[in-house]
């Protein structure tokens, strides 16, 4: 897979110079230091169902965690008691999984949710993750390859 590293924070990316927050990756446990273990498991959890490993980066900056496949697709803040995530879907999805739903852009609407242990990872959930990925897989392929199918 070709990809291009930025030389200043070290990240992999698959356009080269394509734009990213450009801080240092921190270790990705230092977002779950301060959480309980509920948190962690839940994180581990959602991930394990969503794809194989290979099929996206997990991109741990100060920011918060984000999940890439090309582009991103799914943010997440682990907090004490629970873990706070974010998808990126081209339309709302109104669900009762998702508790704030907002217009990023014309084809790109962010679904917040929340999620208290590793029970609240639904099946309804991990269909809607996987739909964010392949659909940032999908964004990020370039034009020619998407028309030749
Ligand atoms: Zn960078």
């Amino acid at each position: 897979m070709q990809a291009w590293k930025c030389r200043k924070c070290g990240r992999s990316f698959r356009h080269a110079r394509q734009s990213h927050s450009c801080r240092p990756p921190v270790p990705l446990e230092t977002h779950f230091a301060k959480a309980g273990p509920a948190v962690r498991q839940t994180f581990d959890t959602l991930l394990a169902k969503l794809a194989p490993r290979s099929a996206y980066q997990i991109d741990s900056a100060a920011s918060g965690i984000s999940l890439r496949a090309g582009g991103v697709f799914a943010a997440f803040k682990p907090r004490k008691a629970w873990l706070d995530g974010e998808l990126l879907l081209d339309g709302p999805q109104r669900r009762s999984v998702f508790q704030k739903v907002w217009q990023l852009s014309a084809r790109s609407w962010v679904h917040g949710f929340r999620l208290r242990g590793p029970e609240d990872v639904t099946p309804e959930l991990v269909r809607l993750l996987r739909e964010a990925l392949s659909r940032a897989v999908n964004r990020n392929r370039p034009p020619d390859v998407r028309e030749s199918k």
